[in-house]
């Protein structure tokens, strides 16, 4: 039987941060003469506003700035915050640099690294008949871990070889400190590396790359360090660099302090202290003068911000559709049951809730459970052939154990943000993505209770052996979790419903949906590309199985593929016109990769995190697409996928409480509570 699929199409998703979108023309920038890549129009225009402010505060009011010089008679005059017009006699400490938060897909890392390269000059060695180009000093960038790779891609695609060189600061590949002139112009490094190296060297001591004075520091995803208590934005914030550059597209996050945090590390007077931005924006806010607030609020970003809306490049257009499946009758009838079993596990923890007597691991079942519905979705019977039910008996092991425990926090993370109970930073899943191995934090395991209450490790850290408790007695054991890439990296699937990779299956075997994507990709044009996310492996392999069994070549890359083969598998996608299917994880996909060779884009499910989906999407639909793109969604109709749906959608409306005060934005989180009336 053929299964049609009805196809509706979406409305577009709201693109963030309207409100601080700069639309001043700026002129172009002359094309760096390292930079072989000839840049876009935007890109030379970005140039043009980064080279401004790298020449400090434009106090003779040649363009707008936050300060600027007012003489009132010869040799008398005054600086003037034009931000809230305030007067000072004292010139303002110098400050260079600022904020590029253009969306995603618009070519930020080539420009960073074209700011850089203007800074070289070309110097004539007219005596040897050659040219060389001559430093001017040495560039740190600090990027999550998966961005190591893409910068160093990049670097070599757009640099004119010899021009300048680079090299990592990071896990083995350490800088070495040497006198030599020949430095490489540009380092990169992590996070967590800074932060460990800061943490290693003690408060005073200043050591390795805090010891020295950078040229330029830029941060890629800056809004990393939006959390202002934890000690890896204090080490940031830490290190010497004459210009200072933010990059992220969302350098506010649902808070006005998300922003403060940038400025903090900027160093922007006087807006660095926190103090200085309260009393001019947030407490105007809180006593009611939104309107002044926000008014600020845009001209401040005007100076200080680079944001251009994602219709500044003329990408080609991009289709969203939806496509619903329908259930067969037996899939149906194992979905009910596992419903029906999310149930009772749901009112069980309530119960257990209320009575105060939490009787985990029931929440961990409520989780699992929730996860087999939305499993059942894209597997089908698959699921139940793999799955033994009895081992999910609640009374079978209730000890809180390490496996339970990263369990309770990966299906967690998978829905929400965690939130350390001591310094409240918040954990969540795209963070986590772009986290570093523990031994390069230099830090021990994070700690999360029966009862849920997590502990990050910098606070485990400064507990140095102190016991967290909750607020339960007797009180809740505490057992240790790993944050890091490896174990967060990927939805956790339980051994037990792992496919085993069979070579064929027979059509009438193959799940509903899988079915259906089946379908859309034998009905595309030969030479279209396509690449399918889903949130696990397993659906992947069954996919996999499926193409096999209908002779559709497909490449996978996820998680276990090992990084160094990673290349090779994208290269094979881009240049083999046999491979026209790519199978991929949500969470690899979500970062560092350019697969614009595809014009279609397959999401197998709604995630919970709807960020995570428009992060994979940009993969495809950015600079260098030439062909229209088309992306179709899959779920199944009447199912808990529609509640997924929902709540992504909610999730997308928060960007209207996107300007609230500090404070505020919080609590909309999803709790166990309310999926009673999802399910
Ligand atoms: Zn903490
Ligand atoms: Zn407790």
């Amino acid at each position: 039987m053929t299964q049609l699929v009805e196809l509706t199409n979406t409305v577009p998703t709201p693109e963030l941060l309207d409100a601080i979108t700069s639309a001043q023309d700026l002129p172009e920038a002359d094309q760096p003469r390292a930079i072989r890549t000839k840049l876009a129009r935007h890109q030379k225009q970005a140039l043009t506003f980064m080279q401004r402010r790298e020449e400090g505060w434009a106090f003779n009011g040649k363009h707008p700035d936050v300060w600027e010089y007012v003489e009132h008679r010869v040799g008398d005059g005054s600086f003037v915050n034009r931000i809230s017009d305030s007067h000072q006699k004292e010139q303002p400490e110098n400050f260079q640099g600022g904020i590029i938060a253009d969306p995603m897909g618009l070519g930020k890392t080539l420009t960073m690294i074209a700011l850089t390269a203007s800074d070289l000059m070309w110097v004539s060695l007219a005596r040897r008949g050659n040219n060389e180009f001559a430093s001017v000093g040495q560039t740190l960038v600090i990027v999550p871990p998966p961005l190591l790779g893409t910068w160093e891609e990049q670097l070599t695609e757009h640099v004119e070889p010899g021009a300048f060189s680079w090299c990592r600061h990071h896990g083995n590949d350490r800088l070495i400190t040497t006198n030599d002139a020949h430095q490489p112009t540009i380092i990169l490094t992590t996070y967590h590396t800074v932060s460990a190296e800061w943490r290693n060297a003690g408060e005073s001591a200043r050591s390795g790359i805090f010891s020295r004075r950078w040229r330029r520091i830029i941060l890629d995803e800056a809004h990393i360090i939006r959390n202002h208590n934890s000690q890896m934005a204090h080490a940031i914030c830490s290190l010497d660099g004459d210009s200072r550059w933010a990059v992220t597209g969302t350098p506010i996050q649902n808070k006005l302090s998300d922003l403060a945090t940038l400025l903090k590390f900027l160093r922007i007077y006087p807006y660095s202290d926190k103090r200085c931005f309260d009393a001019d924006f947030t407490n105007l806010w809180k006593n009611g003068q939104a309107n002044e607030a926000l008014k600020r609020l845009k001209r401040l970003a005007g100076c200080l911000i680079l944001r251009r809306p994602s219709t500044t490049i003329q990408l080609p257009e991009r289709r969203d559709l939806l496509c619903p499946v329908e259930f067969y009758p037996a899939e149906r009838e194992l979905y009910q049951d596992i419903r029906t079993r999310t149930i009772e596990r749901l009112d069980e923890f309530l119960y257990a809730n209320n009575a105060d007597t939490v009787r985990l691991p029931s929440y961990v079942n409520v989780l699992q459970q929730i996860e087999g519905m939305r499993m059942v979705c894209n597997l089908g019977l698959y699921y139940r052939s793999r799955h033994d039910f009895t081992a999910q008996d609640p009374s079978a092991d209730t000890t809180w154990n390490n496996a339970m425990a990263q369990r309770a926090l990966d299906l967690q993370l998978e829905m929400n943000p965690v939130r350390c109970k001591d310094c409240k930073a918040s954990l969540d899943v795209a963070f986590s993505l772009l986290g570093d191995t523990p031994e390069v934090q230099g830090l021990q395991q994070a700690l999360l209770s029966q009862c849920m209450k997590f502990v990050c490790p910098e606070c485990v850290f400064r507990r140095g052996g102190a016991p967290p408790v909750c607020d339960h007695t007797p009180v809740c054991p505490f057992a240790p979790v790993s944050i890091s890439a490896i174990t967060a990296k990927e939805a956790p699937e339980p051994a037990a419903i792992e496919f085993e990779g069979r070579d064929l299956m027979s059509p009438h075997e193959m799940p509903s949906k899988i079915k259906s994507l089946i379908l859309q990709l034998k009905n595309l044009a030969c030479d279209t590309k396509s690449v399918v996310f889903s949130t696990w492996r397993t659906t992947l392999d069954v996919i996999e199985a499926g193409l096999k069994t209908e002779d559709i070549p497909c490449l996978r890359f996820d998680g276990k593929i090992p990084q160094k083969e990673r290349p090779n598998v994208i290269n094979r996608f881009r240049h083999d016109p046999t491979c026209r299917v790519l199978l991929l994880t949500l969470s690899c996909g979500a970062v560092g990769l350019t697969l614009t060779v595809a014009s279609y884009a397959f999401l197998m499910e709604p995630h919970w995190n709807p960020t995570l989906e428009d992060q994979a999407l940009a993969r495809i639909h950015r600079m260098g697409q030439t062909r229209e793109v088309t992306t179709a969604r899959f779920f199944i109709r009447d199912s808990f996928e529609e509640r997924v749906m929902e709540v992504q959608e909610k999730k997308r409306k928060l960007v209207t409480v996107l300007l609230a005060p500090h404070g505020q934005g919080e609590g909309e989180e999803e709790d166990v509570g309310s999926l009673q009336f999802s399910i």
